[in-house]
């Protein structure tokens, strides 16, 4: 059974409220729900109310370069993006809706590499990210068997000449870590995913700024399920070739979901312009403060086990927050001391999580998504911290 579909089957069958010593617990996806709480706490203040005759066209903004944007979502972006410091926003950029970062990685590679040269004269434009990568990249490259593009693996060992283009994914998915470009040659071409590019994984050490840009709802503030991503494009023709692919492949974006997430946004970026005394903190806030308490639970529970390592993060200046800020990733990137097979060492305990081979490096490491409900997650750290290495004595 793929990790997929026993992610699938296993959120079908588990509520938590059902775990006990014998549940399997899958952290192989990176399931968002544990910002379900706060959301929670906000009541009505994000509830958004359609009625039938609502958002009937395919059309948002028809003199917009992307018509099918709605405008409320456009100002709601650049707001959030303008009240962070993450991300440059000014007027010149273009930003392209999609349904989820996904459709708009594929709408990227489209819009790098399309030519009107006859299919006989066109030579497919390789790939690549710096292992560990995103375990979809390679997939969803190449699904299509397309003429235009195709994986070409990790760029470290890349050695191709010509057009190619490289995915820089920073913070990283799986290990969280900083990233640049590592090819760094001629006819090359990068599209930033910066799907992890928020206070609560990592400092906010600048403004990026980079050709094409990719961030998502489902990380941005857990609401994966309403499919939002978005691209912050420099460039007007690739902007509109993005448009295009979105044309053909969907004709637009959902304008219920566009008109949930700019709801959400707004509201984000209203609490940490205009804080309220008394009021809850803003999203960016609390996610810091939960997901470093899970980073220092696992930490715990990683030195308890001895068995493990995981990657060590220097402390940054993030210029949301004004303080010196660590980094608490979406995902553990977790390693196995004796170099076992760190996926099916945890499997025999009943966490299932996604090893290295997916990410194009070696099994023993694994990724480990750290987004899950805290009841899943306490079990978590606790089965975690039982597993003794052979040579270990767990101190
Ligand atoms: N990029 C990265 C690095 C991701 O981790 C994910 C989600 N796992 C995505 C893109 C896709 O996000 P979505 O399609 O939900 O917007």
């Amino acid at each position: 059974v793929s990790a997929t579909q026993s992610a699938v089957s296993s959120a079908k069958v588990m509520q938590p409220s059902s775990l006990s010593a014998d549940s399997v617990l899958n952290f192989a996806r990176g399931d968002p729900t544990m910002y379900r709480a706060y959301w929670e706490k906000l009541g009505d203040r994000c509830t958004v109310v359609i009625s039938g005759k609502d958002l009937m066209s395919y059309f948002s903004d028809a003199g917009n370069l992307c018509w099918f944007l709605m405008p409320e979502l456009d100002r709601a972006i650049r707001r959030l993006h303008r009240a962070v410091g993450n991300a440059e926003v000014g007027e010149d950029r273009f930003i392209v809706v999609g349904t989820g970062s996904t459709q708009l990685f594929q709408a990227a590679l489209y819009a790098l590499t399309h030519t009107d040269k006859p299919d006989d004269e066109i030579l497919p434009t390789s790939v690549v990210a710096a292992a560990p990568f995103y375990s979809s990249y390679p997939e969803e490259t190449d699904f299509q068997r397309s003429k235009l593009y195709k994986w070409a693996g990790d760029a470290y060992s890349y050695e191709g000449e010509g057009a190619y283009i490289e995915v820089v994914t920073s913070p990283n998915n799986p290990d969280g870590a900083i990233r640049e470009a590592v090819v760094n040659r001629e006819g090359g071409k990068l599209i930033h995913d910066l799907a992890y590019y928020w206070p609560q994984y990592t400092p906010i050490t600048r403004k990026a700024d980079h050709d094409i840009m990719l961030f998502t709802f489902s990380k941005a503030t857990g609401h994966a399920g309403t499919r939002i991503g978005w691209a912050i494009v420099k460039d007007k023709e690739i902007a509109m070739k993005m448009v295009k692919f979105m044309e053909l492949s969907s004709i637009g974006v959902s304008k219920e979901s566009q008109f949930r997430a700019a709801k959400i946004l707004e509201v984000i970026s209203e609490d940490c312009l205009n804080p309220e005394p008394n009021k809850v903190v803003n999203f960016f806030e609390y996610g810091q403060v939960v997901m470093s308490e899970r980073w220092e639970k696992l930490r715990e529970a990683v030195k308890a086990s001895g068995a493990f390592s995981l990657p060590k993060y220097t402390q940054n200046f993030c210029i949301f927050t004004g303080k010196d800020t660590d980094s608490n990733p979406a995902f553990a990137w977790l390693k196995s001391k004796e170099g076992l097979n760190c996926d099916d060492l945890l499997r025999e305990h009943k966490i299932v999580t996604r090893g290295g081979k997916n990410f194009g490096v070696c099994p023993s490491l694994t990724r480990i998504s750290m987004l899950s409900p805290d009841e899943e997650f306490n079990l978590f750290v606790e089965r975690l911290a039982a597993i003794k290495g052979s040579n270990s004595n767990g101190s």
